[in-house]
């Protein structure tokens, strides 16, 4: 029998806990999810630690650890992940940062992290640092969505063994960095002389000059955090034989997904928020899995609710994505696995990442089936699947798929 192809979809943060909102049930328990219910239904599942028993994960070192890495020893940092995701590609010696554009008075303290949620003119105001070298170090910078962007310092003697420059708080002076290991004095002082020299030329920057004079907030300092050094991973398709592609609209899971090697296009309206084209991407799945072995899907939108708070929207938010799988599954082939999860569980009552395990769903022609009949957190855990590690996943569904080989005889 042919291998089937494998398509994962993860759901952000979708995993929660019973919310008063919904009188006492989660956010997937309560919306009305024909779709994946019916793929439960017919197939097995299970609970997942996405990382560990306990341990809170991140949507990065989740997603190294489902798709079969072992994120203690390959987690190579945000700032890096990040970079990849907008095309910035890291030389050996590269130090990369995520940053934010900041709004500061002229001692450094910090009015607002997140400059208003600037929405235009972060190109304009990111050419005037893009470039610039501070004791022989270039700085590469780039501005992403809102008021996000990204570092990378290039030149000798830079290690990612500092501190960050983001003091998380409004009303703090911006932090001065410092190295947390020898090797690291040097960016820890590049970066202090950055974020003063980013406030002296963004400051009286026109886009600036003209946000003061409509009242608005100046985005006139870059806060950086998430430190990471270059990469060193294997490959996706050496390491599993699998032809890979993902469709996401997060830079963090397409640089993740870059530096493993696999296919990353780039998809019209995927925002990586809740307003994203759902429609374009279950499109652009299907043509992936015409010429993959492997597909990821990636939907951030879940877990965005999960940090607002918002339990009715994130319930709504999960209904949306189900029927959008419904016209996926209704255009796949017999010759597809599929899996349904989530990275981490971002409950709405916490608005940050938990430990609690996420539900795990697992079809395919000619699989087994077990007891459950709804996809849920709760009734997940009377399957058959029982609870598994995140590092397990990649391993359990190429054996079901038929790419493992044969140990012994
Ligand atoms: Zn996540
Ligand atoms: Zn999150």
């Amino acid at each position: 029998m042919a291998n089937m192809k494998i398509l994962m979809v993860i759901c952000d943060g979708m995993a929660d806990r019973p919310q008063d909102e919904l009188d006492g049930r989660t956010p997937l328990e309560d919306a009305s999810t024909s779709t994946m219910n019916k793929l439960a239904n017919d197939g097995q599942c299970g609970l997942m630690n996405p990382i560990g028993i306990g341990i809170v994960p991140g949507s990065d070192t989740a997603h190294l650890s489902l798709l079969g890495y072992d994120p203690y020893e390959y987690y190579c940092g945000r700032g890096t992940l990040e970079a990849a995701g907008l095309g910035i590609y890291m030389k050996p010696g590269d130090v990369a940062f995520r940053c934010n554009f900041a709004t500061s008075d002229e001692n450094l303290t910090i009015l607002d992290r997140r400059a208003g949620r600037i929405a235009s003119g972060t190109d304009d105001l990111a050419e005037a640092i893009n470039g610039l070298e501070i004791d022989g170090v270039k700085i590469i910078f780039r501005e992403a969505v809102e008021h996000r962007s990204v570092m990378v310092l290039r030149g000798p003697g830079l290690s990612s063994k500092v501190t960050e420059t983001d003091p998380h708080h409004e009303g703090q002076i911006a932090w001065k960095s410092t190295a947390t290991e020898p090797e690291g004095e040097k960016t820890a002082r590049i970066l202090n002389k950055f974020t003063k020299l980013s406030f002296n030329i963004l400051d009286k920057h026109p886009i600036n000059q003209a946000r003061k004079a409509e009242g608005l907030k100046p985005a006139n300092i870059i806060l950086a955090r998430g430190p990471g050094g270059v990469p060193d991973i294997p490959n996706f398709m050496e390491n599993h034989g699998l032809k890979a592609e993902a469709i996401v609209g997060i830079t963090l899971v397409k640089g993740l997904c870059r530096i493993l090697g696999m296919e990353v296009p780039e998809i019209d309206g995927a925002t990586g928020g809740a307003d994203t084209d759902l429609d374009a991407k279950m499109k652009a799945t299907i043509e992936a899995l015409s010429d993959n072995d492997f597909v990821l899907l990636h939907i951030k939108g879940t877990d965005v609710f999960g940090h607002d708070g918002d339990a009715i929207g994130k319930r709504d938010f999960i209904q949306k994505v189900d029927d959008e799988l419904g016209n996926l599954i209704a255009n796949l082939g017999d010759d597809v696995l599929i899996a349904i999860t989530a990275d981490h569980s971002t409950p709405v009552s916490v608005m940050d990442h938990a430990s609690d395990p996420v539900p795990l769903l697992i079809h395919g022609k000619g699989l087994r089936s077990d007891m459950v009949e709804n996809f849920s957190e709760l009734e997940v855990s009377i399957g058959a699947l029982n609870i598994i590690d995140g590092q397990e996943l990649m391993l359990l569904l190429k054996g079901l798929a038929g790419w493992n080989e044969k140990f012994g005889a």
